[in-house]
């Protein structure tokens, strides 16, 4: 059994209220291979919701302390974010999840490139909340771009 981001199964839980569906991610969830997680709206967040980035780092360093999590607006988001990601880990350890695919770019779930804290579109390198923490626990993250390379 595999997770993965429930935006790229088709559920409209993006903080613009819209999807990222892929295909086969959707046929892995009705083939029962896959369970979804959306860490965002886990940790409490509604949707539709004003984006977030990272402030100041990574994943990894919002989990160490040392980066938050804020909206456009200046909302800092750190902890639901971080609740989130404690909840899919919780379920990755309870199905002892072979990998996880999780949605490229997000603050959550990006697994190797994130926006870079100042809303332009600009990208750095890095990883979400979620997936520096999955990582931290020895699960293997990758993105729905690689899904479409080990598949195919
Ligand atoms: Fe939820 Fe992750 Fe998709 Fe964002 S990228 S909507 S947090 S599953």
């Amino acid at each position: 059994m595999i997770l993965v981001s429930a935006c790229l199964a088709g559920e409209e839980c993006r903080y613009d209220g819209k999807h990222n569906l892929v295909e086969k991610v959707r046929a892995l969830v009705e083939e029962n291979q896959a369970r979804i997680v959306c860490p965002e709206e886990w940790g409490g967040l509604s949707t539709p919701r004003e984006p977030a980035e990272i402030i100041g780092g990574t994943g990894e360093d919002v989990l160490n302390g040392r980066a938050k999590v804020l909206t456009r607006t200046g909302q800092d988001v750190t902890k639901e974010y971080i609740q989130g990601a404690e909840k899919v880990l919780a379920l990755a350890k309870e199905i002892d999840a072979e990998y996880v695919v999780l949605k490229e770019r997000s603050p959550s779930c990006g697994s190797s490139m994130i926006y870079d804290g100042s809303f332009s579109h600009q990208r750095i390198p890095g990883e979400g909340v979620t997936t520096a923490l999955l990582r931290k626990e020895g699960f293997k993250v990758i993105s729905e771009e690689e899904l479409a390379d080990l598949l195919f």
